[in-house]
C-alpha cells in the first residue's frame, strides 16, 4: 500500500466501488454528497490522491490540495451558495476526524450564527 492508494476508505469512493451522490469532478479531485449531511448542503471535496490529512497532502502534493479548494468553491457556485458556506477540515480524532483520507467539507444551507456546523 503507498500513500497514493488506500482500499478501504474514501479510495473506494474515488474507484467508484462504493456508490456516492456525485456533484463534480475534476481530473485530481471529486465531489459528492456527505451520507449523513450536518446541514442542508453538505459536500465532501476528495484528492483522488490518497493522504490521510489535508496537511499531509500540503507536504506531498500541494497542487491537489489547491485542486480541492478550487473544485469546493466551484460546487459552491453550483449549489448557488457562493457568498454563504463553510469549508470544513477535521484533522485527527480528537477534533473529529473519522475518515482518514484527506477531505474538505462544505456546507451550507443553515445557520451561521451557531459556531459550529461539524
Ligand atoms: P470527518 O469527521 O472525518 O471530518 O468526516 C467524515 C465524513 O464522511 C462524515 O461527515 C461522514 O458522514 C462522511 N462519510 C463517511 N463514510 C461515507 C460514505 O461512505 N459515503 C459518504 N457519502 N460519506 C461518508
Amino acid at each position: 500500500m503507498t500513500s497514493q492508494t488506500s482500499s478501504d476508505c474514501l479510495c473506494k469512493i474515488v474507484a467508484g466501488d462504493i456508490p456516492s451522490d456525485r456533484v463534480a469532478e475534476s481530473e485530481r479531485s471529486i465531489a459528492f454528497r456527505d451520507i449523513s449531511p450536518a446541514a442542508p448542503i453538505h459536500v465532501l471535496v476528495v484528492p483522488k490522491r490518497h493522504e490521510p490529512t489535508v496537511g499531509a497532502l500540503a507536504v506531498a502534493a500541494g497542487d491537489d490540495l489547491a485542486d480541492v479548494f478550487r473544485l469546493a468553491a466551484e460546487v459552491a457556485e453550483q449549489e448557488g451558495v457562493a457568498d454563504a458556506h463553510r469549508m470544513i477540515v477535521n484533522t485527527g480524532s480528537g477534533a473529529g476526524q473519522t475518515v482518514f483520507h484527506a477531505h474538505v467539507h462544505l456546507l451550507a444551507g443553515a445557520s451561521f450564527t451557531e459556531g459550529r456546523m461539524v
